[in-house]
């Protein structure tokens, strides 16, 4: 600190603590004015960790979808059907739904329209993004018609 020097990491560096240090002290406007040496406490601080809402049927698919998350240090909640997804929501606030198109009980489809039309009235929007087992442009546009905001297709990828 008193020689200048901007921020401290701790080896063996992450690569992802190595990049967000480096972002963190070229744009300062990121951090508040009173810190004075950007650390991992720091980086941990500002670093955008979300709650996830993953609703899936297929254990498989969920185990891996957990672990890909929970690397990030995201928080995740599991739901294996749209109702049981809808039920969590008036549970707990996530930052961002993941959604399996074909679920039982209600599918991913379903669960999104009723989740949008409930949010009409709250005027949120919980951003969805759909797991879609196949890539095809139908099962695309069904997703984005029925309220969704993006999809990926699966087996989820961790840079997609
Ligand atoms: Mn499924």
């Amino acid at each position: 600190r008193e020689l200048g020097i901007s921020a401290y990491l701790v080896k063996p560096i992450r690569q992802s603590e190595l990049l967000s240090g480096i972002c963190c002290v070229l744009s300062a406007t990121s951090l508040p004015a009173s810190t004075p040496l950007v650390t991992r406490h720091t980086l941990r601080e500002i670093q955008n960790h979300l709650h996830i809402l993953l609703a899936e049927d297929n254990a498989v698919n969920s185990t891996l979808a957990l672990r890909l998350l929970e690397k990030r240090d995201d928080t995740v909640c599991l739901a294996r059907d749209g109702l049981a997804a809808m039920e969590a929501l008036e549970k707990e606030t996530v930052d961002l739904i993941l959604m399996d198109v074909q679920m039982p009980v209600m599918d991913g489809l379903e669960a999104t329209r009723a989740i949008r039309l409930k949010e009409q009235s709250s005027g949120k929007h919980i951003p969805i993004v759909a797991m879609t087992a196949h890539a095809l442009k139908d099962d695309q546009e069904r997703c984005l018609a029925s309220g969704m905001d993006d999809y990926v297709s699966k087996p989820i990828r961790t840079a997609e």
